[in-house]
């Protein structure tokens, strides 16, 4: 039979199969679910130098950030989730408190069911498949709706996807805000988003209707703090890298730095040499380099650049940078000092390679500052005296990471995510499996004893006896 004949399946018609597939996947074994982890490994090791292309056509990402930050992310989980499903998914027994004397109970893990994802553009292939792992680890189908910022990088997505699975497994819906509206609109039973805070809460509206559980991996500013005590020269390299690599367009990129007025000069000069010496170590000048990707389109580009003249006007000086190129969508890494709260760059998100630099006297003015400002995704402190702590204990944040910035994505055993603002639950490892699972507590009683003899009716004076 001629299948390109049959009408497309409606996507409506594909959840209600992916719920039935959910029932079949409620009770699947580690094996099945290491199995379908295993051709997600195979094809994405078969398949790296489409991974590259698609990655470099979508906005130049280069060659290798497309193996450390799309490929590596993605692979490691799948490993980690390999070697550790077992233990995941094992039963875990819950102690038994007084009045459950005689009973026996534990947390099962069932697997919430039919689960949609929705992605952003900036890592395309990570931020889509990292998800997809920690659902087929908790054993759910999902629908995948990835960017339609990142044509290439989604439609192999959904090539993958359709090699690997079957529709009612695994669905990839390529589209824009219309395709994500209409994919919000039905009873999934769990959507795990990624991106901006302002679409997240229409994403989280949207799943109240059908009671949804979410996970919402959102944006915000992340602070960097480098006290007086900080290997300033250290600091510098990493936090150059950390925001300038995709070119800024980094959920936990250092947003600003606020640093003690004393170091201030010395770091704006180390952070100089740190970005000359990763993007322009030739001499040809750093618009040159072919190790800065691009801005992913004109709205963002101008967007960004919008923001810096706004920062200029109202007084901020540019130490470093400000170069740009439109029709390339290339900015340079920039520098900028006399940062004020009037200026759109204290309160946005910057999401591009703007670095506004902000001083402060005491530790206790960088911390109020922080604390006045919505709870961010990550707060990088750089410092080698006993402030971390004082920092730590009086900051909120996602995730914090002490003398690095950005690598904490990387490692399967911290959770990952936001809160307030920046996000809602957390991902990574068996906190990603967490998200798409159900925690389901098992008590066991022994038959013919019972507990509660004494909470039974007649109450008379037993009731007394208990208070
Ligand atoms: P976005 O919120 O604009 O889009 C994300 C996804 O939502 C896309 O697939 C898009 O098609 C869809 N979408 C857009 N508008 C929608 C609407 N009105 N209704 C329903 N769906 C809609 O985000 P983006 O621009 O793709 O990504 C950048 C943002 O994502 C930044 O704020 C960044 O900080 C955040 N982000 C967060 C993380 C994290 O792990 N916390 C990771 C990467 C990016």
């Amino acid at each position: 039979m001629d299948t390109q004949a049959l009408p497309p399946i409606d996507i409506t018609d594909i959840v209600q199969l992916q719920k039935k597939t959910a029932l079949a996947w409620r009770s699947s074994s580690v094996a099945e679910r290491v199995e379908r982890l295993k051709i997600l490994n195979d094809w994405i090791s078969r398949n790296q130098s489409a991974i590259r292309q698609a990655l470099w056509d979508d906005f130049k990402k280069p060659i290798a950030e497309t193996d450390l930050s799309e490929i590596f992310p993605v692979t490691s989980e799948i490993n980690h989730a390999k070697k550790y499903l077992k233990s995941w998914m094992k039963p875990s027994k819950a102690s038994m408190p007084m009045p459950m004397f005689g009973t026996s109970s534990y947390v099962q893990y069932e697997p919430k069911g039919c689960a949609l994802i929705i992605s952003p553009w900036n890592y395309p292939f990570n931020l889509a498949i990292g998800p997809l792992v920690s659902a087929i680890s908790a054993g759910c189908p999902a629908v995948l709706k990835p960017s339609e910022l990142t044509p290439k990088t989604s439609a192999l997505v959904a090539q993958m996807v359709k090699e690997l699975f079957k529709p009612e497994e695994v669905t990839v819906c390529l589209g824009g805000v219309e395709v994500s509206q209409e994919l919000l609109s039905l009873p999934f039973d769990h959507i795990f988003f990624t991106g901006s805070t302002k679409i997240g809460k229409i994403v989280m509206e949207k799943a109240s209707k059908n009671l949804t559980p979410v996970t919402l991996e959102l944006g915000g500013k992340s602070p960097t703090i480098v006290t007086k005590s900080a290997d300033i020269a250290d600091a510098a390299k990493k936090i150059a890298f950390g925001k300038f690599v995709n070119l800024g367009q980094t959920c936990i990129a250092p947003d600003y730095i606020l640093v003690h007025q004393s170091k201030k000069d010395q770091l704006v000069a180390e952070l100089i040499l740190a970005i000359k010496d990763m993007y322009d170590p030739s001499f040809l000048g750093i618009a040159k380099s072919k190790d800065l990707a691009r801005i992913i389109d004109v709205r963002h580009f101008d967007r960004i650049l919008n923001c810096l003249q706004d920062a200029t006007e109202k007084g901020a000086k540019t130490d470093f940078g400000g170069g740009n190129d439109r029709r390339e969508l290339f900015i340079e890494p920039t520098i900028l000092s006399g940062i004020t709260e009037e200026m759109d760059i204290s309160h946005e998100e910057i999401f591009g390679p703007l670095l506004p630099i902000l001083t402060y006297e005491s530790i206790q003015e960088a911390i109020d500052y922080i604390n006045q400002k919505p709870k961010p995704l990550a707060l990088y402190v750089f410092d080698s005296s006993d402030e971390t702590d004082l920092i730590l204990k009086n900051t909120s944040s996602g995730n914090a990471v002490i003398n690095d910035c950005v690598l904490h994505f990387l490692h399967n055993n911290l959770p990952f995510g936001g809160v307030g603002n920046s996000g809602i639950g957390k991902s990574h490892g068996y906190h990603g499996f967490l998200a798409f699972s159900n925690e389901k507590g098992v008590l066991r009683q022994r038959v013919g004893f019972n507990n509660v003899t004494l909470l039974r009716p007649p109450y008379g004076l037993k009731a007394k006896k208990i208070i």
